[in-house]
């Protein structure tokens, strides 16, 4: 059975493209999953301070925590990286 591409074409229309079950984005619209993908995470730069200025207990201390680790894994990544690309020459 087909299924309906959820891409959106340039003119802003639902695309009319046949994909199979398991790919909700023909090939054509495949980089718009990203692309939701993406929008899943909000940029809380805005939001942030929206929340400390209502919120005393700063319920987004476990995001920063976050942001910390996702910085500490770059960190490591570049390193190994490094490691690496001496390795070979
Ligand atoms: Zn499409």
């Amino acid at each position: 059975m087909d299924m309906q591409c959820k891409g959106i074409t340039k003119s802003g229309s639902r695309c009319k493209n046949k994909v199979s079950p398991e790919d909700e984005f023909c090939t054509v619209h495949s980089n718009q999953k990203k692309v939701s993908k993406k929008s899943k995470r909000p940029s809380n730069d805005t939001s942030k301070e929206q929340i400390e200025s209502s919120q005393p207990y700063s319920p987004n201390v476990g995001s920063e925590e976050e942001v910390k680790r996702e910085w500490l894994l770059f960190i490591i990544g570049v390193l190994v990286l490094h490691l690496m690309l001496r390795k070979k020459s």
